[in-house]
């Protein structure tokens, strides 16, 4: 028997789907086999995390994903800036991000700083500017935090 494919991956789930959008980028014919017909399993996917998106992004696919993800109207939930605790509030990155960011949504966004730097009254000034709510995590990273902000 010979091959349709130079590779075959079993599964089409979110890890086999990448791979054969990766390999196929690269030039491989693909086929992927999964089992399922449809997706009427339990539900997966309310949550589509930070580094999904970001992994999105370097795929050349986040203008895409959120142009595709506007057509739940109000039933999609806001984009989650969510920062390492060690990214402190530097206004001009910040400014730069959110122009960034804004340039390209212009829906809900909230943002999960971990860094007590946060609560200075200039960074719920500049989230504001940009419409921007800071979350109130429980349980916070640092004192204060666990209070709304932007
Ligand atoms: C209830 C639930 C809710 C979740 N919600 C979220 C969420 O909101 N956000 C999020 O990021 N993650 C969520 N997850 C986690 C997410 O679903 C997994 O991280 C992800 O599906 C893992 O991807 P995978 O490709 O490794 O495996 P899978 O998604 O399990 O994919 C494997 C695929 O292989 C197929 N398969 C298996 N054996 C064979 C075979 N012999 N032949 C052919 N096909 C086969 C299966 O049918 C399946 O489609 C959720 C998980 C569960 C269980």
């Amino acid at each position: 028997m010979t091959p349709d494919a130079d590779l075959i991956i079993v599964g089409g789930g979110p890890a086999g789907v990448m791979a054969g959008l990766l390999f196929a980028r690269a030039g491989c014919t693909v086929r992927i086999l999964e089992k399922h017909a449809d997706f009427f399993r339990d539900f997966r996917g309310d949550t589509v995390h930070p580094s999904t998106m970001e992994i999105l992004d370097q795929l050349g696919m986040l203008e895409r994903f959120l142009a595709e993800s506007a057509g739940l109207h109000e039933h999609r939930g806001p984009l989650l800036v969510q920062l390492p605790a060690s990214h402190a509030f530097d206004a001009r990155v910040v400014g730069r991000f959110f122009d960034g960011l804004r340039s390209r949504h212009e829906g809900p966004v909230v943002c999960e700083p971990r860094h007590v730097s946060w609560l200075a009254a200039g960074a719920d000034a500049l989230l504001a500017r940009y419409q921007v709510a800071r979350v109130a995590p429980d349980p916070a990273r640092a004192p204060g935090l666990e209070r709304p902000g932007g």
